[in-house]
């Protein structure tokens, strides 16, 4: 548990890179640290515009954030999608990452090992026949079933830390996949 001056001072520097953002897109800068809204660009979302918490309790993204941050931003959704639920890993020592997307209506897979100008594929929701995950110690997956080819999500090989951390992500895809397609 972190002392109460030391989440101050992170919740300070948050602040400063929020104004900063908020500066770039003209906007003007907040007094104090949001304590609702989205933390990244300092508004309330509109509604129907999802916000999710993350770890921190004090950090909050809206999906409009969330899609301006890579891998996301090469993302197109349709009008009125809605993100469910989003994981992706970006450490500093990677060159790149991975992004898994389910939305309302979609499942969206984003691997750095494919096609660069095809990172993103999409699976609708109603084409998916079951999700499983399958370990393997260098490039743990998720299986996607559906009726043609099966899509696979492969995460790449990292320090031990990083590759649990990608585990239960995707663990908890196949997961969440299994109970939307139930439904
Ligand atoms: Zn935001």
């Amino acid at each position: 548990m972190k002392r109460a001056s030391e989440i101050e001072e992170a919740k300070a520097s948050l602040l400063r890179e929020l104004n900063e953002r908020r500066a770039r897109e003209g906007k003007p800068a907040l007094a104090s640290y949001p304590d609702a809204g989205c933390t990244s660009c300092g508004e309330m979302p509109a509604s129907g515009v999802p916000l999710f918490a993350t770890s921190v309790p004090y950090i909050r993204t809206c999906q409009d954030c969330v899609l301006k941050e890579f891998p996301f931003r090469k993302l197109r959704l349709s009008r009125a999608e809605k993100i469910m639920w989003y994981r992706n890993n970006p450490t500093f020592h990677r060159s790149s990452d991975y992004g898994i997307v389910l939305t309302d209506q979609a499942l969206y897979l984003y691997s750095p090992f494919w096609f660069v100008f095809a990172r993103w594929r999409r699976i609708p929701l109603s084409e998916i026949r079951g999700a499983e995950f399958r370990d393997s110690r260098l490039f743990p997956a998720l299986h996607v079933q559906r009726n043609g080819r099966d899509a696979v999500l492969r995460t790449p090989p990292d320090y031990p830390d990083e590759m649990e951390y990608d585990r239960r992500n995707l663990i908890e895809a196949a997961e969440r996949l299994r109970t939307v397609i139930q439904q």
